[in-house]
Formats: C-alpha cells, structure tokens, sequence
C-alpha cells in the first residue's frame, strides 16, 4: 500500500467527508445554497490541512448538474465525474511554485475570454499563489477587476501575508486552522478501522502529536508506520519508527543537565542516536521544561504529577533552558548534522545550567554591555532587501552572548520569520559566533544606522566647521572680518 493510495482513498470528495473545517464548509455550503456566488475565493492555511481538496468540492459543487441538497456535489455527473479524475476542461489546476512568471501567467489569462466547453463556470485553481512574480500579480489584479461573468477564480496559499493587498481585497477568504489532535486521532481511527488495520489508542495519538494539524501529514506518517509494523500498530514500536523518544528518555535527559552531569547526558544522547529525530528530542525536551514552569505556577498544591521530581528546580534556570533550546533550534534547518547540533546544545544546556557557571554569566551581564560602533557594523553585515531596510532602523546592544534588537514598534510587528533568519545569520557571520537574539521595543533612535545616515550630512558641516575654527588662516580671515566690521561700526557711529 502506498502513501498515494491511502491518501486518494480518503480524500474528501464531498463537503460532509472534510475533517475538522467545520466553519468553512458551512460558510461555502451557506454560499452555495443561497446562490450567493463570488467570483474569486482565497483559502488560507498551514500545509496539508485541505486548502485544494475544499476547492476542488467547491469547483465540483458550482458546476454539479445535480447538486443534493443544494451544496453537495453529486459525484455522479459528467463534470464532478470529470474534476474527480483530473480530466476538467473547465477546471484549471495550476501550481504557482513551478510557474510563476509573467509568460505563464499572460498565456493562462488569455484562455479566460473563452467560455466553458461544457460546464457553467470556467474554474481557475492557483495553488501557493504567493509564488506568482509581482508582474504575475499585477496581470492577475486586472483580470480580478472585472472578470468575465462565466469566470471563477481559486487561490490556495501557506503565505497570505505574501499577497498584495489589492488581491486580497476582491476574494473571499476562507482561512482553514489546523486540524485538532483530536480530530486527527478520531479519523486515524475511523481509516484504520475502516482499512482493518489493527491499532492501540496510544500510537494513534502519537501519529496524530507527529502531524501537527495536518491531515496529510498523518496520513503519510501512517503510511511508513503501517508498513514497518506490518499492519499492526503497538505504541512502541510507533515510537521507534517515528523518531518519537520515551518520556523517560526526556525526562532523564533533563535530570542529567540538571544535575550538571555530562557524562550522563552524552551516554543518554548516544542511546538514543538510532533514532533519528533529534530536532524532535530537543522539542520534547523543551515541552518538558515549559510543562514543569506551567506547573510550578498553577498549582502548588495539587494532587501529584508526572512533574514532581522537577517542581522545585529554579523557574529562573528552566526559563534559562527554555531560551537556549529555543535559540538553537533554527540551526537544525541550517543542514548541519543534526546530532551534532543536538550535542552542542545539551553541552551548553549543561554548562549555563551549572549554578556557579550562571551566576559569573548574570554577573558579567549586568556589568557588561559590550559597546559596539552599530552603524559601522550595519554596513559590514551581509544582508540585502528588505531585512536589511528593517534591520537600518534597529539599535543593538551586546551583552556577552546576547544581543538585543530593538526596533520600532511598527517594524517589530510586521518583522517575520524569515527576515529574522537574514538578521541572525548576517551577525552570526560577521562576529563568527554565536547569539541568543532578542528582540524588543526599546529603541534608541540615537544609535541606528538610518538616524545616523540622516545625521551624517549635518555631521559633515559641523566638522567642517569644527576643523576650520582650528586652522589658524581662517582665524586671521574672521578675526580680520570681526576688526573691519567693528571698526565699520564705530565710523558710522562718528
Ligand atoms: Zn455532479
């Protein structure tokens, strides 16, 4: 059995057959019963949680010959029949990612003016429509202006904040959440039963904790699982083949950085190195950590849980823990070994775990706020685009291993993932070490580098200035000029 098979088995071909989208089927199935059509409809929403698989019922509904109950599809019809096998004429499915330029785009809009071969409704599906060039986009705008009567538009996309404003403004959005743990268990269970193959409760919670919301990630983790446990499904095993550590694993690890213990923690790191998730051991390790805080705070006295060894460890030392394993775990995408970054990363855990370690670090941070020439560095940092116009606007303090970025509030708000990325690794380039970045509001105007360009003019003139005072010529020249002028004065004044 393939990933494929399992995954068009059970795509949802019917709006009563979506899983955990409940508002948006109603709000299309609303739409669609009172005639209430718009010409152009933009899903939103993390990936493989069902942006294309709603569109294309939706497609299947406007065009249905025999709609049931006025908003689902019938299944049966030429047309419905026609988009369930991929042989649409009126339904054009384009993925954005591979084309995305201005000759795809113009060649796809000249096809509009046609009317559909057999169906009422021409349906044009731009899937990561984010992709498309800005001259896509703007070829596309004209066509959203007004487009022909018998024209349907689709966008799909992981990134609405990548599209223009003026695109968003003429769809319909209809934003998709991710899908509950809950929701993805319950229909692991309903497929496996379904598929009869055999399961504990446990290990479909595990594929479900895996998948983070998205269906079609489960599915395809079910796929591996089900072939390596030969159908029958048991949360060990599950473990193993997803990478998934034992509690115990995690929870003696954070024992080991908590006793200061290296030799404890490595010899748990190398147990675990058949695995091969390691990000994944760093995250549970951090959802341990922030588990026992939560802990610590709501209820002191409560009846015992799993925490309770961990309950009097220092809120201020598992904080600690939490940024380090934070701050290090954007290097895993960086395409490091992983084991590698791992290790490291417990090392350091262990090392500023050490009482004595964090107080000299405390200690030097509070006296010590490294001064750097910011301006001067800013045009030495390689970053390019936007991130570098946001980053002009930045003050940065450094203290020890820390640098604080502090940026306008306008600019902390729209700064995004990405552009943090460029910011983080043009410092980690220039200084060749590594940072825990943090990012606040309290900017100092006085210290970044586009106050400082704006200043550089009037810089100039002053030290002009400044410098022509001491040059000894110009003092005879205005000292002369002072000497003449009284001297004027006084001749008026006789
Ligand atoms: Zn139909």
């Amino acid at each position: 059995m393939s990933y494929l098979v399992l995954a068009r088995k059970w795509r949802p071909g019917r709006f009563c057959e979506v899983v955990g989208q409940d508002h948006a089927v109603s709000a299309l199935q609303n739409s669609l019963s009172s005639k209430n059509f718009h010409h152009a409809y933009l899903f939103t929403g993390t990936r493989g949680i069902g942006k294309t698989s709603i569109a294309r019922i939706l497609a299947k509904a406007l065009n249905c010959k025999n709609l049931i109950d006025s908003s689902e599809p019938c299944n049966s019809c030429d047309s419905c029949l026609s988009i369930n096998e991929g042989a649409a004429i009126d339904f054009i499915e384009i993925d954005a990612a591979s084309r995305r330029g201005i000759e795809d785009t113009k060649s796809l809009l000249e096809t509009i003016s046609y009317l559909p071969s057999s169906s009422k409704y021409k349906i044009y599906l731009i899937d990561e429509v984010h992709m498309l060039t800005p001259e896509s986009f703007n070829a596309l705008l004209k066509n959203l202006e007004e487009p022909p009567p018998h024209v349907i538009f689709m966008f799909a996309t992981t990134e609405h904040k990548k599209i223009l404003p003026t695109i968003i403004s003429r769809c319909l959005q209809i934003n998709l959440s991710s899908v509950s743990l809950k929701t993805i268990s319950n229909q692991l269970d309903v497929i496996f039963s379904e598929e009869k193959i055999k399961f504990d409760k446990n290990s479909i919670d595990l594929i479900a904790e895996v998948a983070q919301g998205s269906i079609r990630d489960a599915l395809s983790i079910s796929e591996k699982v089900i072939s390596f446990c030969n159908r029958d499904l048991k949360e060990k095993e599950v473990r193993k083949v997803i990478g998934i550590p034992e509690p115990e694993i995690v929870s003696s690890l954070l024992k080991s950085i908590l006793e200061e213990n290296v030799s404890d923690s490595l010899s748990i790191l190398e147990n675990y190195g058949e695995y091969e998730d390691h990000e994944y051991l760093l995250k549970s390790l951090m959802d341990l950590v922030q588990n026992i805080a939560i802990s610590q705070f709501e209820n002191k006295t409560s009846k015992k849980n799993i925490y309770d060894d961990f309950l009097k460890t220092d809120p201020n030392k598992l904080q600690f823990l939490y940024q380090l394993g934070l701050s290090n775990l954007k290097h895993f995408s960086l395409g490091y070994d992983s084991f590698s970054i791992l290790k490291m990363t417990i090392l350091k855990m262990v090392a500023f775990s050490s009482e004595s370690q964090k107080k000299k670090y405390l200690k030097i941070k509070e006296k010590e706020s490294v001064e750097i020439n910011w301006p001067k560095i800013f045009d030495r940092l390689n970053i390019n685009g936007i991130s570098r116009k946001l980053l002009k606007q930045a003050s940065v303090l450094q203290q020890q291993n820390e640098l604080r970025l502090s940026f306008p509030e306008n600019v902390l708000s729209i700064l995004n993932k990405n552009q943090k990325y460029d910011i983080e690794k043009s410092f980690i380039d220039y200084f060749k070490k590594e940072f825990i970045f943090i990012y606040d509001n309290n900017v100092d105007y006085l210290l970044t580098p586009e106050n400082e360009e704006k200043n550089k003019d009037k810089g100039f003139k002053k030290n002009i200035k400044k410098t022509m005072e001491k040059d000894d010529t110009y003092k005879e020249i205005i000292g002369g000029l002072k000497v003449e002028s009284v001297k004027f004065d006084k001749k008026n004044e006789t």
